[in-house]
């Protein structure tokens, strides 16, 4: 796993990394509506709506890689009650994810802490729930992060992934992947006058480990009932588990 990389280039690719996310912190949310047409709204919906929150118990939640705050402003719009705290190695975005969340009037409910997915800043067993969305194809050790997820969720704590898959059906692979070398990099240097970071988006979902081995991941950092749902012909995936 970790595709092969050696150490240092796995500390090169989290420069890399940075390096994009530095660039594009400030019209991030628009290039994502822009390039999925929305449709990042959708995927993010429905995990959330899958963590079950309910009105009236208290719900803990940790969003890694959480960048400009999406994920956890739904996941307190779902739950009256929960709190949530979005961890980003990138001070950039989670500055802009503070500035939304100030202005929603929401900064009590949604705190951002700057850390890494692999060597999260939290105690064992302190989390309800665990997401992360359209990040850990970015972080150079992914089954550390799982392990790190593990560590963190309570006892009956879910982790729940979404990513770009690989795994796209027959048919629709061809149209994404024209989409994707020829509208995507374009797209990003009109807005964000640089198309490297977006070549890099597209190189880095396809050596993204397919479902059934990013499921097999899961498993191994020691979640159970592990769950693998392709959604929109595949281009994204939610996986998950839970923490017995
Ligand atoms: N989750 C947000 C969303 O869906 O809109 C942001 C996703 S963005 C494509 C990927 C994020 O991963 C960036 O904000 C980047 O800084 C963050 N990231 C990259 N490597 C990371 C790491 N090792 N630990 C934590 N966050 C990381």
């Amino acid at each position: 796993t970790d595709f092969g990389f050696r150490r240092v280039d796995l500390d090169a690719k989290q420069d890399l990394v940075d390096d994009v996310f530095h660039k594009v912190a400030a019209r991030y949310d628009l290039m994502n509506d822009m390039m999925s047409a929305g449709l990042h709204r959708v995927w993010k919906d429905v995990m959330v709506t899958r963590l079950g929150l309910s009105k009236t118990r208290p719900f803990r939640h940790l969003d890694v890689a959480g960048g400009t705050g999406d994920v956890a402003f739904k996941v307190v719009g779902a739950g009256e009650r929960a709190t949530a705290t979005v961890c980003d190695i990138n001070g950039e975005m989670l500055k802009v994810g503070q500035g939304r969340a100030d202005k929603r009037g929401l900064s009590d409910r949604v705190t951002f802490v700057q850390g890494n997915a692999e060597d999260l800043p939290f105690p064992s067993s302190h989390f309800d729930g665990y997401t992360i969305a359209f990040g850990i194809r970015n972080v150079p050790r992914i089954q550390k992060a799982l392990d790190e997820a593990y560590r963190v969720l309570r006892p009956g704590g879910r982790l729940l992934v979404l990513e770009f898959s690989p795994d796209v059906v027959p048919g629709l692979d061809r149209v994404y992947d024209a989409y994707s070398f020829t509208v995507i990099p374009p797209m990003g240097r009109m807005v964000t006058g640089d198309a490297q970071p977006y070549q890099y988006l597209v190189e880095s979902i396809r050596k993204f480990p397919r479902n059934d081995v990013f499921a097999g991941m899961i498993a191994k950092a020691g979640f159970s009932r592990v769950e693998v749902t392709p959604m929109t012909g595949g281009i994204a995936c939610l996986s998950g588990g839970w923490k017995i």
